[in-house]
C-alpha cells in the first residue's frame, strides 16, 4: 500500500506510561502510520523466561508480582483502565498457571505460550492509551497473521500463509482506515499453538508485516536517536548518519555496535522497504535511515568497537607446500562449534579471531581443553587474550590508495596484533589491546569524522 508505513515500538518505548504516551503521539502525528507493533514492557519478556523456566512456589509468587507490577504501574496512571484492567487480570491469571505448569515440566511449546503473554499485556493497554487521546485503534491478535513454523523459541515465518492471512485480516482492516495495533515477536503454527520468532524478534515481526502488507517504510522507534558514527559514550563527537546501507548496517552490528541487525529486517532488506531508526523518547531529534542504496557513499562511514577478543594463532611448517591443512584446522573448529570471525594467513601460520557472539561465554571460554589438544596435534597452538576489534566501516575500502597509510599513520603508536583488509570492501579491521580501544576509536574518530 503506497502510503503505509509499519511503526515498531521496543521494551524500554512501552515500558511506562510515560513512555507509551510519548509513542502514542507519535502514532497519532503520522496519518501514514496505520499498522503499530510492539514489545512488552521492558522487561516482562525476562521475567516470563525466568517463570517459563520452572521455579519454585516463593520465586514464582515474586516474579509474578514483578510482571503484575510494571503493568499495575500503567494501569494506575489510566483515566478508565476499567475494562483493559480486567483483561490484564485474565492474562496475569493464565501467567500464574502456565507458570505452575511450568514448575512441573517444562516445554519449549509452553514457554512461548507464556513469554507471548508479554506483548500481549502490552498491546491491550496501549489501544486504551491511545483511546484516552482520543484515536481510535483496533487490536488485533498477531497470530492471526503470522504463521510460523513448529521450531518453537524460534520459529520460522510461512511467508506465503502470512501474505494470505494478511490479505484476509489485516488488509480489510486498513483498507476501512483502522489504526491496527498488534504484537511483535509472537506467530501460530499449524497446529494452532503459540510460537516466538526468538528474543528481540519484534523487528522482524514488523518488517514482515510491512513486507506482506507492501509498506512503505518500517519505523523502528527505539531509545537512540539512529545509529551513529561510533559509540556516543567513548566519542561524545560521534555524529548521527543520517542514510546509510543495509549492508553497513550489517557490518556494523556484526562488529559489534547496538544497532537493528539487518539479519532481523530480512523481509525489509529482500523487499527493499526502507528502515528509519528513531528515538520515541525524543522524536524531534530525527534518525537514521537504511536503505538499500542510499547517496550519497562516504569512504568512512562509522566505526565498531568488539572487545573481549581472543586470537588464535595456528603454526606448522607443514603448512608449506602442503594441501589440506586449513581444511584440516576447519574441520576440528567446526566439531567443536567454533565459528570464526576474522583470519589472516602466512606461508606457515594462520591466525583467527572467535566469534563469541550468541554464547554468554568469553571467546577464551570456547577454548576447551579437548579443542586445544586436537589442534595441538596438526600445529603449535598459540592463544592470546585481552584484545579488540576496531572495525572501521564504509564504502570502496580497498579502492582508495591513500586509506590504509591514512588509517595506520593515525594509530601508529599503538601495537596492532592483526589487520584485516581487502575481504569486504566494506569494512577494514584491526585487532588492538583491549587497554588501548578506546583510545584507537578516539584517535581514528578524531582523524577520519571529525
Ligand atoms: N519482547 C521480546 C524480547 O524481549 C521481543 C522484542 O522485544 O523484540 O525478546
Ligand atoms: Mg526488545
Amino acid at each position: 500500500m503506497a502510503n503505509l508505513s509499519v511503526a515498531k515500538f521496543g521494551g524500554t518505548s512501552v515500558a511506562n506510561y510515560a513512555a507509551m504516551t510519548a509513542c502514542a503521539k507519535i502514532v497519532i502525528a503520522d496519518p501514514n502510520t496505520r499498522v503499530v507493533v510492539l514489545s512488552a514492557s521492558a522487561g516482562v519478556t525476562n521475567l516470563l523466561v525466568a517463570l517459563a523456566n520452572g521455579c519454585e512456589a516463593t520465586q514464582r509468587a515474586k516474579l509474578l508480582a514483578e510482571v503484575r507490577q510494571i503493568q499495575e504501574n500503567i494501569l494506575n496512571e489510566l483515566k478508565d483502565a476499567g475494562t483493559v484492567r480486567l483483561e490484564i487480570e485474565e492474562l496475569l491469571t493464565n501467567i500464574e498457571y502456565l507458570a505452575e505448569a511450568a514448575s512441573l515440566a517444562t516445554s519449549s511449546a509452553l514457554t512461548d505460550e507464556l513469554i507471548s503473554h508479554g506483548e500481549m499485556m502490552s498491546t491491550k493497554i496501549f489501544v486504551q492509551v491511545l483511546r484516552e487521546l482520543n484515536a481510535q485503534a483496533t487490536w488485533v491478535d498477531v497470530r492471526t497473521v503470522v504463521a510460523t513454523n513448529s521450531n518453537f523459541g524460534k520459529a520460522a515465518p510461512d511467508d506465503e500463509q502470512t501474505q494470505k492471512n494478511s490479505d484476509n485480516v489485516l488488509k480489510p482492516l486498513i483498507d476501512r482506515g483502522e489504526l491496527v495495533i498488534t504484537q511483535g515477536f509472537i506467530g501460530r503454527d499449524p497446529n494452532g499453538k503459540t510460537t516466538t520468532l526468538g528474543r528481540g524478534g519484534s523487528d522482524y515481526s514488523a518488517a514482515l508485516i510491512a513486507e506482506v502488507l507492501n509498506a512503505k517504510d518500517v519505523l523502528i522507534w527505539t531509545d537512540v536517536a539512529g545509529i551513529y558514527s561510533t559509540d556516543p559514550r567513548i566519542v561524545p563527537n560521534a555524529q548521527r548518519i543520517d542514510t546509510m546501507s543495509f549492508a553497513e548496517a550489517a557490518e556494523m552490528a556484526t562488529f559489534g555496535a547496538k544497532v537493528l541487525h539487518p539479519a532481523t529486517l530480512l523481509p525489509a532488506v529482500r523487499s527493499n522497504i526502507p528502515v528509519y531508526v528513531g528515538s520515541s523518547k525524543a522524536p524531534e531529534q530525527g534518525g537514521t535511515w537504511v536503505t538499500r542504496d542510499p547517496q550519497p557513499r562516504p569512504t568512512f562511514r562509522a566505526i565498531a568497537l568488539r572487545r573481549d577478543q581472543t586470537l588464535l594463532t595456528l603454526s606448522s611448517l607443514n603448512m608449506l607446500h602442503a594441501q589440506g591443512f586449513l581444511a584440516n584446522v576447519f574441520n576440528i573448529l567446526a566439531k567443536h562449534k567454533i565459528s570464526v570471525d576474522t583470519i589472516t594467513t602466512s606461508e606457515v601460520s594462520v591466525a583467527l579471531t572467535l566469534d563469541k557472539t550468541g554464547s554468554a561465554s568469553s571467546g577464551a571460554e570456547l577454548l576447551s581443553s579437548d579443542l586445544l589438544n586436537e589442534l595441538s596435534e596438526v600445529c603449535t597452538v598459540k592463544v592470546d587474550t585481552g584484545l579488540a576489534l576496531v572495525a572501521l566501516i564504509g564504502n570502496d575500502l580497498h579502492l582508495s590508495a591513500g586509506i590504509a597509510k591514512r588509517i595506520f599513520g593515525t594509530i601508529e603508536e599503538y601495537n596492532i596484533r592483526m589487520i584485516s583488509y581487502g575481504a569486504s570492501t566494506n569494512n577494514i579491521c584491526t585487532l588492538v589491546h583491549s587497554a588501548h580501544a578506546d583510545d584507537v576509536v578516539r584517535a581514528l574518530h578524531k582523524e577520519l569524522f571529525e
